[in-house]
């Protein structure tokens, strides 16, 4: 089976140092195995989407000489898809509704076995199984998680109407036949239940690579929230000596000279 990768930024804001990694570090693995690389905009956590931010991450990865195939998926044009699979999983007995309002922490089961009385349906939540589910990630070796314990049942759509993220994810790569996820090691934490809901859905899991986050002088994650500043467009200079950082912050130290060429040159 040939490799299929892809990279998925969620259009909240400009492209960082921390996004351009997994970009290069989904499109490097990809390549190398001579697979394909798609591009998938996650805009379904609508009320977060950053209007004109997709369209700068997308100007901003082709300038850094990123090449992806096929046509680009976004996730708010597919809820039709999204709710299939809520149906699958409530025929099959995966789901339930949920009337708490926002939980912390693990979610006690209150409505597992029914709505309590005087509630009202807010979200959809997944029956996390009971049981140890293990994957073997490139980079991180034997992983282990039961959700149930973890998490506990998680919402797969909110109280707001919108298709949670891991339903989302597990849906679309599904769909776009998807064999290898390369991404920041913060969704390590994610990836088990993506494994149960792919399970629960008959879906194969894919091949997981998770990279080390590219952190903070305090050794925090860069996001726009840090103040990570969007990385340089305009400037040849900058473009290249920051997809140089980029490289090295993979193991991958090559000559400076257009974008397209060092990205060649890391294959
Ligand atoms: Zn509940």
């Amino acid at each position: 089976m040939s490799t299929v990768g892809r990279f998925a930024p969620s259009p909240t804001g400009p492209l960082h140092l921390g996004s351009l990694v997994a970009a290069v570090g989904s499109w490097l693995y990809a390549r190398r195995a001579g697979g394909r690389w798609l591009m998938r905009i996650e805009d379904v956590d609508t009320p977060r989407v950053v209007p004109g931010s997709a369209e700068e991450i997308l100007a901003a990865l082709t300038r850094y000489g990123l090449e992806w195939d096929g046509e680009i998926v976004w996730q708010s044009r597919r809820t039709r898809l999204y709710e299939d699979a809520l149906a699958t999983l409530r025929a099959r007995g995966f789901v339930y509704d949920c009337g708490c309002s926002r939980t912390d922490g693990v979610y006690p089961g209150t409505c597992r076995n029914g709505l309590p009385a005087g509630r009202e349906a807010r979200a959809v939540r997944f029956r996390a199984p009971d049981e140890v589910i293990a994957f073997d990630d490139v980079l991180h070796g034997r992983v282990e998680e039961n959700v149930a314990t973890s998490v506990g049942d998680f919402v797969v759509k909110r109280a707001d109407g919108l298709f949670a993220y891991q339903l989302a994810v597990v849906v679309d790569d599904a769909e776009q036949s998807v064999t290898q996820v390369v991404r920041g090691d913060d969704l390590l934490s994610s990836t088990a239940r993506q494994i149960a809901l792919q399970r629960a859905l008959g879906y194969a899991t894919p091949e997981y690579v998770h990279l080390p986050l590219v952190r903070n002088a305090d050794g925090e994650k860069l996001s726009k929230r840090d103040g990570a500043l969007p990385l340089p467009t305009l400037d040849e200079r900058r473009v290249v000596e920051t997809l140089a950082i980029a490289l090295r912050f993979l193991g991958i130290d090559v000559k400076e000279s257009t974008p397209r060429e060092m990205l060649e040159s890391a294959l």
